[in-house]
């Protein structure tokens, strides 16, 4: 069996003999760009070439890059742990064409890869393909079709809609259309009894997306109209842990070496099993999950914090504390002690992991030891709340209840969404932000009065990422002793 360390350079010396430049991820942390605050996908650090604002130096490149995906177009949040196949964090491997190659190399060499390389049966392989949307006036893609009737028969060449084959990074910037790549993994009884075609794109999860193999032609523009980009290119991505799922004989990326180390380590730490129980599973899979999402982040420079990107990372972490301490009985800072498991796992292919260790274990445990004095308190006050619903008939939790928990418990809103779902209610999130207003409103007129007498110090202001040579770490956990 192959091992997933060995399957990334499979992936990468594959595209290097067909003349591609390797190169290395960009940080997962998106800086000075409005339209992103982390990498959603393999073509984010291309996105200047692709518009041609920025000289090619490599007509040909593939890498394996860290991508996250839990905020804007691309937000996985909700389906991570519960499903098997959807990461917050996680490694798309890509390959791409600068104005080089186009659809013929790019679905041949795919083919090539998967069935020759990787020896995946051809059986267990589908093809979609972009039918044409009338709105933005373009025709379905022949084209593709016809390179993959090369080695599929029509009937496992589908088509697919603008949301599937459509491929667009934000609501704006490169796009094109797309042509996916699915597997079924199925056993041999169940694929006799449904065809797979039935169950692409369906949310089986053994019928799954695995590359996608992105055409990019077009620029969206604010106006939201298409226009032609300058040339034409090549803009892959496979997801790193399906693949591995698919060549390791699994029916879920949290069973393969990716995932199974972590696991197991949370396993023999908090004394449960893997695999007896549907509830702790699901804590396991996300604490496993957001645990190398918030490492990842911290090791390229983003701090948790209280606003905008650092507010993400805190709420991913803040999310997996919970996790852990409803399901897994962890009252203590639990997860910094995972660290060093996917350092030894990952720290090779990927160094700044590895450079960071000491910080990200650091910080994530401060970050655990805060969060985890307010959490018992407030998780047995929301209980109360929910209580008193019930008595009242009513499934809606008001705003100042929420707004409550995140001032004073430190709840983000999706945290307290999340456990009132859990329980069958709802939050009153118009509700919340009129708390949150008028809590903005009344500090501003404070601090007028204030001004006079004292410096303002904004307690929320990102921290930048300066290699942790500074003293910035140093004044950031400081920061937190005070809370
Ligand atoms: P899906 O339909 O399964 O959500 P997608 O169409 O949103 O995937 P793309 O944007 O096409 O995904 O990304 C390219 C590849 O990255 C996918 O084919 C898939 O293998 C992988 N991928 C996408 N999202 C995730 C995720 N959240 N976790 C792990 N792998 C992912
Ligand atoms: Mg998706
Ligand atoms: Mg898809
Ligand atoms: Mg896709």
């Amino acid at each position: 069996m192959m091992k997933a360390n060995d399957i990334r350079q499979a992936f990468k010396d594959f595209f290097a003999s067909k003349q591609h430049e390797i190169v290395d991820s960009a940080p997962m942390v998106v800086k000075n760009d409005p339209t992103l605050m982390f990498v959603n996908a393999g073509m984010n650090q291309f996105k200047d070439q692709f518009l041609g604002q920025k000289e090619v130096r490599f007509p040909r490149v593939a890498n394996s890059q860290k991508c996250l995906r839990v905020s804007g177009k691309h937000n996985d949040l909700e389906e991570v742990g519960h499903d098997t196949y959807h990461h917050t964090m996680f490694e798309m491997l890509g390959n791409w064409s600068f104005g080089d190659y186009f659809k013929k190399e790019a679905i041949d060499w795919a083919w090539e890869l998967l069935t020759d390389v990787f020896k995946i049966s051809p059986e267990r392989l589908y093809a979609t393909v972009f039918e044409g949307d009338s709105e933005d006036d373009l025709p379905r893609d022949d084209e593709a079709a016809k390179f993959w009737n090369a080695y599929l028969p029509e009937g496992r060449i589908l088509n697919g809609s603008k949301k599937d084959n459509f491929w667009e990074m934000g609501a704006t910037g490169p796009c094109g259309p797309c042509s996916e790549i699915h597997i079924d993994l199925r056993s041999e009884e169940e694929r006799k009894v449904t065809d797979a075609v039935e169950l692409i794109n369906q949310d089986h999860p053994q019928v799954i997306e695995i590359w996608n193999l992105v055409f990019m032609q077009f620029n969206r523009l604010d106006s939201g109209e298409l226009k032609p980009l300058p040339a034409k290119h090549v803009d892959t991505g496979m997801g790193f842990e399906r693949l591995c799922m698919a060549l390791q004989d699994k029916t879920s990326n949290y069973d393969t070496d990716v995932f199974q180390p972590i696991i197991q380590e949370i396993a023999s730490i908090s004394g449960k099993t893997y695999g007896k129980d549907e509830k702790t599973d699901i804590a396991m899979r996300v604490v496993a999950d957001h645990l190398r999402a918030v490492a990842f982040a911290i090791a390229d420079g983003q701090l948790p914090s209280n606003n905008k990107a650092g507010y993400v990372i805190r709420r991913i972490l803040r999310r997996a504390i919970r996790y852990a301490y409803t399901f897994l009985g962890q009252s203590e800072p639990f997860i910094s002690k995972l660290v060093k498991i996917v350092v030894q796992e990952m720290g090779d292919a990927f160094t700044e992991l590895k450079k960071q260790e000491d910080i990200v274990t650091k910080v994530i445990h401060e970050e655990e030891s805060t969060f985890l004095r307010t959490l018992e308190t407030g998780i047995s006050l929301l209980d109360k709340k929910m209580k008193k619903l019930k008595q009242n008939g009513s499934n809606v939790l008001d705003g100042k209840s929420v707004f409550e928990l995140y001032d004073t418990y430190g709840f983000p809103t999706d945290l307290t969404a999340l456990i009132a779902k859990e329980n069958g209610y709802t939050i009153d999130e118009k509700g919340f932000e009129a708390e949150m207003k008028e809590q903005k409103d009344r500090s501003r007129s404070a601090s007028k009065m204030e001004t006079k007498d004292w410096t303002i110090l904004n307690p929320s202001t990102d921290v930048t990422f300066k290699g942790y040579e500074s003293t910035s770490i140093k004044s950031h956990l400081l920061r937190y002793r005070k809370i």
